[in-house]
């Protein structure tokens, strides 16, 4: 079993960009659930038809749901060797639904990316001029801030209580000074 890692950040924090280069560098599956939720609305497989209304609107596709495919996703080859999980888990009840599947195969690190609220919203908006998801309107960005603090943001208490390390890294800055402050933190669990 390889690298076990997690991604933690609010919205605009950068968390996907690094998550995608820190997976390559050490060569093990990214595994966004963002990512594959949009893909299965893109696809407009059952999934995605039931999760779109609530992505669009910011909310929370349902635990039940997210779990059934995150587990789906592990059982496949790749992730045998190790992966780094980005945007799962998203509240204490998915965490506890990760812990059961990894069965004893605890995540090493969690990685938290940090910066301010302004910056946040700015990044946000540079995002929803390039990109166009249907999910970054004003409204559904500031509903997922709101449940980043409510649902998301205690996990990085949640973890140190089950022995498993957070490292907080500022994520402020550009792409390469952050994932250099990334690449740090995991060599420091692992010298
Ligand atoms: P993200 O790309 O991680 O910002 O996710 C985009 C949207 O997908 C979120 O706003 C949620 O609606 C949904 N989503 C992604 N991951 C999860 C998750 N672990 N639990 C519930 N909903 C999720």
């Amino acid at each position: 079993m390889g690298r076990r890692l997690l991604f933690l950040g609010p919205q605009g924090v950068g968390k996907g960009t690094q998550a995608a280069k820190l997976a390559k560098l050490i060569g093990v599956p990214h595994v966004s659930t963002g990512d594959m939720l949009r893909q299965a609305v893109a696809e407009g497989t059952d999934l995605g038809m039931r999760a779109k209304a609530v992505m669009d609107a910011g909310g929370l596709v349902s635990d039940d749901l997210v779990v059934a495919m995150v587990k789906e996703r592990f059982a496949k080859s790749d992730a045998q060797c190790g992966y780094l999980l980005d945007g799962f888990p998203r509240n204490e009840s998915q965490a506890v639904a990760l812990d059961r599947a990894i069965n004893g195969n605890a995540v090493e690190l969690v990685i938290s990316l940090t910066a301010d609220e302004d910056e946040l919203l700015r990044r946000m908006e540079a995002r929803a001029e390039e990109e166009g998801r249907t999910d970054d309107t004003p409204e559904a960005m500031q509903r997922r801030l709101a449940l980043y603090w409510e649902e998301t943001a205690p996990l990085a208490d949640y973890y140190p209580a089950h022995d498993v390390p957070v490292a907080t890294v500022d994520g402020m800055g550009t792409i390469d000074e952050v994932f250099h402050r990334v690449v740090a933190a995991l060599a420091e669990i692992d010298p």
